[in-house]
């Protein structure tokens, strides 16, 4: 009999553990599969970091966040959605991971059911399984990776605890726009169906980007500096939403996380100074590199924002059997099945020096001919 908890044989790292065994593997591969922004902690961020180092901000903070911290994020968020959240309805987490872990704590036990549209974020349905609920799919691929109302409302049960949002999408980048937003508002609305929206990407958008706060009450906002600052490793993030499940995970993060770093939290109250516009211009001109090459080669998804493309394995393949392809000529990419219940399409990330996603690029295009 396994010592371990019976919870940890409901999920699995198998299908990306895989691909990062075989990146090991290559000497020196364009690499188009990590997650993450290219560019390093802005100079002001960096700076107040070490700031608050010395400044012996090296403590427990409050488990709800530093105060000036938690004052900027209500007010950002204010600016954002014109949402007025107050002091009960924020909580400061250890990057959106830290917030989806607690707020799917909080709100998911045995037979629960979490509406995940699918393609999705990977741990959305991880965090669901080993909460004890089940993730039912929303299959997006025949509505352009956007949500077919009818077909959510036809998922919808008693059972069903949230819909999972992610807009900008990770892996498709696609962004839901406002009118999509207000058909998924006025579903919900029949049964107050939570929606937990995970805002993540909301700085990368190339296209507008409208918060589902601002058009439906019962929504949960985790959003995070993670991808905005290039600060994936100073784990930062919160959580915006209903008093009853920020209360809740509250609760828990204080006896689990205890609170976000404390450095961290003091070097974000530089974030304000720091100009994102050529951050994401840089990414958005990328975008558009890769679109102009493999448009007339791949059938690819509305590419909106974050700094993914979510492309169509061409001709007879499979996404896994394009990505073996692929990584056989020492290229990475990642199989869709990883982020899906199908196996049809592949992710690229696009946040590298433009030379080699030039050669990514044309590569794929060489593939994709045969
Ligand atoms: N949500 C999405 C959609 C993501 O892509 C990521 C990171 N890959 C996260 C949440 C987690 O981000 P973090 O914990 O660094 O804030």
């Amino acid at each position: 009999m396994s010592r371990l908890a019976q919870r940890t044989t409901r999920i699995d790292a198998s299908g990306i553990r895989r691909v990062f065994d075989l990146a090991r593997s290559l000497k020196d591969p364009i690499n188009l599969s990590i997650g993450q922004p290219d560019f390093d902690v802005p100079d002001e961020l960096k700076q107040a970091a070490c700031d608050a180092i010395h400044a012996g901000h090296n403590t427990y903070t409050p488990t709800q966040g530093i105060a000036p911290l938690r004052s900027q994020l209500l007010a950002e968020e204010k600016a954002f959605s014109g949402r007025e959240w107050s002091e009960s309805e924020l909580l400061v987490t250890s990057g959106v991971s830290g917030g989806l872990f607690l707020a799917l704590l909080a709100l998911v036990e045995e037979g629960d059911e979490v509406i995940i549209p699918d393609p999705y974020f990977v741990m959305y349905k991880h965090l669901v399984s080993l909460f004890g609920g089940t993730p039912v799919y929303l299959d997006t691929y025949d509505s352009d990776f956007g949500i077919d109302p009818e077909k959510l409302a036809a998922l919808i049960t008693p059972k069903t605890k949230a819909l999972l949002l992610n807009s900008p999408a990770n892996p498709t980048g696609r962004i839901l726009g406002r009118k999509e937003l207000e058909d998924i508002a006025t579903v919900c609305r029949k049964q107050d169906t939570l929606v937990i929206s995970d805002e993540i990407y909301r700085q990368f958008a190339y296209t507008e980007m409208v918060s589902m706060a601002e058009v439906y009450e019962n929504t949960l906002v985790l959003a995070g500096h993670s991808k905005a600052y290039g600060m994936t490793g100073w784990r930062l993030g919160y959580a915006c939403g209903p008093a009853d499940i920020i209360g809740a995970m509250t609760m828990v993060q204080q006896y689990s996380f205890v609170c976000a770093p404390a450095v961290t939290q003091f070097a974000a109250l530089a974030c304000p100074q720091v100009i994102l516009g050529p951050y994401i211009e840089e990414y958005r001109v990328k975008r558009d590199l890769m679109v102009g090459i493999l448009g007339d080669h791949f059938e690819l998804a509305p590419p909106d924002g974050a700094f993914y493309l979510w492309a169509k394995a061409p001709g007879q393949h499979t996404g896994s059997s394009f990505v073996e392809k692929a990584i056989a000529n020492n290229l990475l990419i990642i199989p869709g099945s990883v982020f899906s219940e199908r196996d049809t399409h592949f992710r690229i990330c696009y946040t590298v020096p433009d030379e080699k996603l030039r050669q990514g690029a044309e590569l794929l295009c060489k593939l994709a001919r045969g």
